[in-house]
């Protein structure tokens, strides 16, 4: 019986819009491996200065998933590491023409690394969250592998509000570098979508009201089963419990280990008027284009109000 071929879903967006819950729930199908933002850890960070235990509550060298993997991360990684965002993603988008010494090692490197985890978690998808999409641009050349993205769009007011507030390794982030940062990443993220094999692009406000048809669709798109979980009510999901060894991420993948009830709505922090309007202005055309109302709501105003 002929390997399946390795496929990675990579959820495009920015930071706290979902992908978190997302990639748990869908990490539950059978032969789907939620690996959280291994491509952001592998590409960005510097694994030595910035340690998030794995989603399993183990260190990463300690996890029984990771630590025999670990090896597997190419020497180079850690130079790249050390380069800087905009260098990374100039590479990526030159690929093809002045392509930098050491990328097609990089990308088998690479190759080898996921492969490695799809045998050990004996899936043949790959989900990876690193959301950022420069790090998609790289995945998208690695050889011998299906690549598809998948756009994950959440109303920028209220990613401003979630980042108000710093929360367990993630500190709080000032509106103007979350609405630059917002429109980085959905542009490059329709970039992504251009030449990959997209599954498209969807609201998180749209996957909280409908649940079980968004999943299934997407189910459907990964040509698995709905099984691992079931939505019991339109605002929860049951998951199955499956260890899911996630890598960064939001730090609500620590709850989801002992939680196997999830609920499906958005914790929505209020924003003041002012916060509100200039925030809309900024991001103006691209919430038009994604469909969100222009403007300051009531509630928000409400919500700011009573809570001074
Ligand atoms: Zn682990």
């Amino acid at each position: 019986m002929s390997t399946p071929r390795l496929k990675i879903l990579y959820l495009a967006s920015s930071g706290r819009s979902g992908s978190t819950l997302l990639a748990r729930i869908l990490g539950e199908l059978p032969g789907v491996c939620n690996v959280g933002e291994l491509g952001l850890q592998l590409l960005f960070q510097d694994v030595r200065e910035f340690q998030v235990a794995c989603g399993c509550g183990l260190e990463e060298t300690a996890c029984p998933f990771w630590r025999d993997i670990v090896p597997e991360r190419p020497g180079a990684m850690r130079d790249y590491a050390r380069d800087y965002q905009t260098r990374h993603l100039w590479r990526a988008w030159r690929r093809g023409k002045n392509r930098p010494d050491g990328y097609p090692q990089l990308l088998r490197a690479l190759r080898r690394l996921y492969g490695a985890i799809a045998e050990r978690a004996q899936s043949d998808w790959i989900i990876d969250t690193s959301t950022n999409a420069a790090i998609g641009l790289y995945l998208r050349d690695l050889p011998e592998i299906e690549f598809h993205s998948l756009q994950l769009v959440r109303d920028v007011r209220d990613i401003v509000a979630s980042w108000r507030e710093s929360k367990a390794y993630l500190p709080r982030l000032p509106p103007r570098q979350i609405v630059a940062g917002w429109w980085f990443s959905n542009l490059l993220a329709e970039w992504l979508a251009r030449d990959a094999g997209a599954f498209g692009r969807l609201r998180l406000e749209d996957l909280l009201a409908a649940p079980q048809l968004q999943l299934e669709q997407i189910a459907a798109r990964l040509q698995k089963p709905m099984q691992g979980f079931s939505v019991i009510s339109p605002g929860m999901v049951r998951i199955g419990g499956k260890t899911q060894h996630v890598l960064l991420g939001n730090p609500d993948k620590f709850q989801y280990r002992s939680q196997y009830e999830i609920p499906l709505q958005a914790r929505k922090k209020p924003l003041r008027r002012m916060d509100r309007l200039i925030t809309s202005a900024l991001a103006g055309p691209l919430l038009r284009r994604y469909g969100y109302a222009w403007g300051a709501g009531a509630e928000d105003e409400a919500t700011a109000a009573r809570q001074g």
